[in-house]
């Protein structure tokens, strides 16, 4: 009986693929007015960029304005106008270029999401045509048998939750309402009754025919789901997931289902809802749920999710995850019995995705098979070992002074706009070729800016290795507060493989922000500066999750680099000082350095790595012992040595051999520097050679000497990647060619 319902189905579906192409045409025509807003929406990106290319006008007219204006200042100004209009001229090409560039992606994720839309509305009205056909009277024996298998199965599936043990011994009642398409005979009532335990109180039988066939029992929270239109909905959910991961558009929607069909899920969907009883800014107050756990995720209709923040006695707060205007008091609410998750593994390499993992640089869906909880617990003691492989970031100053080693946590640090990013991609695109895996989590930014970073990353070839997440300023608050623990698992992943990660969380202070912002809405009381208690817990818990991993368990690493914004360079203010007594060290970055053209603008004074000295390369030790003295000495002289004129011999020098060193460390964005040349640059302004030349020509010297070394001293930069100190010859012959070339400079 069941396989002559199942094969007429499957004939039904037959025709129905056939009918699909024929619908098609039909269905694009539907389409037409929502092509028409998403043409409207195109329209609006190429305005942006026409806006863009007047933008360029702009500039032009701008270079124009500044020649004139050159001529007339006085020749020592002319130097200072020339710099400044040049940086003002990058300044805004790259904006330009970055509103171009948004206005690009952004079409790409449009046509993406029209395609999608239309495959969905396919789906959703082939499984209405399915529903209509199942509903005929010759399938009517077909949906007897499926109660009839529902009170067989129901047996072994029926179970007591803890929610509704607590109400049994409180209230001593249960209830259980049973709903099915056809009313239930006396008989079937009563063997269901028999099952269930003499607990219950009411039992009564509920006719309603959009179930279409089957029973759907439920028991205080727990729904026990047998029903046709049930299945039929999975079916389609199935389904829907399937076509739209292949890309392939000769898999017709039909063609999907019908494969679906061939295995039959009579089999009970046992799930638990509740009740949205009230809704506001995003956030949702449910009943029901009475066993939903804390961080799961809930499914509301439509596609949203929802992540439970609040376990209440009567209800729970929830916070959704997405565009909530659709969510209404009264609406149905599924448990999943799953922490909020994403997608892991190597799909992910070279992706943009939000929080969730879905991705968003419209270059299709992701294939991954493994998924991972957002949230879970660091790695403890045994199974961590000490630091001690170098991330070498390539710049010079960090690696010399402030040296990270793989499975550190580094904050960097500093005021808005003073390099804090470009330290983190600089570090990004220093990994090519080294074996380490990278994911930028980027909270709170305007989307431009993103798009700007992947367009560096992917124009360099760091996309190969790099994985993006993002959650931009416009998204609600849960989706910030969530990307970090997003990231955070998709690089563990790694990490538990073996490999060696790291992680950009740019930046933290916006995650915090947002947390607040979900916390006063949920009631919670404020603490210092408005943030809640628990705020220090929200980074701890996430920076603890760096790690380096103990030989059996793989040694694999994730190394951290969290962002923190400042107001005003205020490092004592209550975020700041959290993340800095969490983290192993802070990179202090200033603005009066930084328009001073220190750049980056790393204050040595203030950053620190506490950990990372043991994975140091043994020779760039060597070389930048002095260095960190030397800068301090100078930086000390320097503050009162500008009241002083008639200085002695022994401070002039100090000065001097500072300024060079200064000049030294200064490092243009996107040229991170392989170690053995930074050991070899140090090397000489350490020893002094810099000292006698005129400050603007350190940069030069110091390209030329590299090349030099890399010519004469082939075998050192192996030397330099053992780990070793240098032995004496080695350096007494690197000595040789630095004044050899010095002669010829
Ligand atoms: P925000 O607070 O806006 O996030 P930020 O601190 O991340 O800013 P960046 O965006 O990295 O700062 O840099 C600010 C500006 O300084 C950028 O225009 C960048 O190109 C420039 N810049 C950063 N580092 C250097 C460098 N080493 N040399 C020259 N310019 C740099
Ligand atoms: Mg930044």
């Amino acid at each position: 009986m069941w396989k002559e319902f199942l094969y007429s189905l499957i004939n039904f579906l037959i025709l129905f693929g056939a009918l699909f192409f024929l619908t098609r045409k039909m269905i694009a025509k539907m389409f037409r007015s929502r092509q028409e807003k998403i043409g409207q929406d195109l329209q609006d990106a190429d305005d942006a960029r026409k806006e863009a290319e007047r933008l360029t006008e702009d500039i032009a007219e701008a270079n124009a304005q500044g020649e004139r204006d050159r001529t007339a200042i006085l020749s020592d100004a002319k130097v200072r106008a020339e710099e400044s209009s040049a940086a003002a001229e990058i300044e805004r090409q790259g904006e330009v270029q970055a509103l171009k560039l948004a206005a690009e992606q952004s079409e790409e994720q449009l046509r993406a999401d029209m395609e999608e839309r239309v495959r969905r509305e396919t789906v959703r009205r082939v499984a209405e045509a399915a529903g209509e056909t199942l509903r005929e009277d010759r399938f009517a024996e077909a949906r007897q048998g499926l109660t009839d298998s529902f009170i067989e199965q129901i047996k072994e599936l029926v179970a007591a939750m803890p929610s509704d043990i607590l109400n049994m011994n409180e209230l001593k009642k249960l209830d259980i309402s049973i709903s099915s398409a056809e009313p239930l005979s006396d008989e079937e009532m009563k063997k269901l009754t028999q099952i269930l335990c003499e607990t219950f109180i009411s039992c009564h039988n509920e006719v309603d025919k959009d179930l279409i066939g089957g029973v759907r029992m439920r028991v205080g929270d727990t729904v026990y789901d047998g029903t046709l239109s049930h299945s039929l909905d999975r079916l389609t959910q199935d389904v829907e997931r399937n076509t739209l991961q292949s890309d392939s558009e000769t898999q017709s929607i039909a063609e999907g289902i019908r494969e679906k069909l061939k295995k039959p899920a009579t089999d009970i969907d046992v799930f638990q809802t509740g009740e949205v009883i009230s809704v506001s800014d995003g956030i949702c107050r449910v009943s029901g749920l009475a066993d939903v756990m804390a961080g799961e995720m809930l499914e509301f209709p439509g596609d949203l999710k929802g992540m439970v923040m609040d376990l209440d006695s009567e209800d729970v707060g929830v916070v959704l995850l997405g565009n909530f205007e659709s969510v209404q008091e009264g609406m149905s609410v599924r448990r999943t019995g799953r922490i909020i998750e994403v997608p892991v593994g190597e799909a992910m390499i070279g992706r943009v995705v939000d929080s969730l993992g879905r991705p968003v640089d419209g270059r299709g869906p992701i294939a991954a098979t493994e998924h991972r909880a957002i949230e879970s617990p660091a790695p403890n003691v045994l199974n961590r070992q000490p630091v001690s492989v170098p991330l070498q970031t390539g710049i010079k100053a960090i690696d010399a002074l402030i040296p990270i080693g793989r499975g550190q946590r580094e904050l960097i640090i500093g005021d808005r706009q003073t390099g804090k990013t470009a330290i983190a991609i600089d570090t990004i695109l220093n990994q090519k070729g080294k074996n380490v895996l990278c994911i930028y989590v980027a909270i709170g930014q305007k989307e431009s800016t993103v798009a700007s970073v992947v367009e560096t990353l992917r124009s360099r070839g760091a996309m190969d290795y790099t994985t993006v997440v993002c959650a931009h300023a416009s998204e609600p608050a849960p989706m910030l507060y969530i990307a970090p623990y997003a990231g955070a698992a998709i690089g563990e992943h790694f990490m538990y493989q073996g490999k060696d990660v790291l992680i950009i969380y740019d930046d933290l202070s916006k995650q915090a922000v947002a947390y607040r912002e979900i916390s006063l809405l949920l009631q919670r009381p404020p603490g210092r500066e408005a943030y809640p208690g628990d705020v220090f817990y929200l980074h701890s818990r996430l920076l603890e999750r760096a790690a380096r991993l103990s030989d059996e368990l793989g040694g694999g690493s994730m190394t951290a680099l969290p962002i923190i914004e400042t107001q005003a360079g205020d490092i004592s203010a209550y975020i700041p000082t959290n993340v800095i007594s969490i983290t192993d060290g802070q990179i202090f970055l200033e603005t009066d350095l930084f328009h001073s053209g220190v750049r980056p603008a790393v204050n040595v004074g203030l950053s620190v790595s506490r950990v990372g000295g043991a994975a140091q390369l043994g020779a760039m030790k060597q070389v930048a012992g002095r260095l960190r003295m030397d800068l301090a000495q100078y930086r000390e002289l320097a503050s009162f040595a500008q009241f002083g004129s008639d200085l002695d011999k022994s401070t002039r020098a100090t000065l001097e051999r500072g300024a060079h060193m200064t000049e030294l460390l200064k490092q243009p964005q996107y040229q991170p520097m392989d170690a053995a040349d930074q050991v070899v640059a140090i090397f000489a302004a350490a020893e002094g050679y810099t000292d006698s030349l005129p400050l603007e020509a350190v940069a030069r010297f110091e390209e030329g000497l590299v090349e030099e070394v890399h010519r004469k001293m082939p075998a050192l930069a192996d030397a330099i990647y053992t780990g070793k100190k240098l032995p004496a010859e080695t350096l007494t012959e690197l000595r040789g060619v630095i004044e050899a070339f010095k002669e010829t400079f």
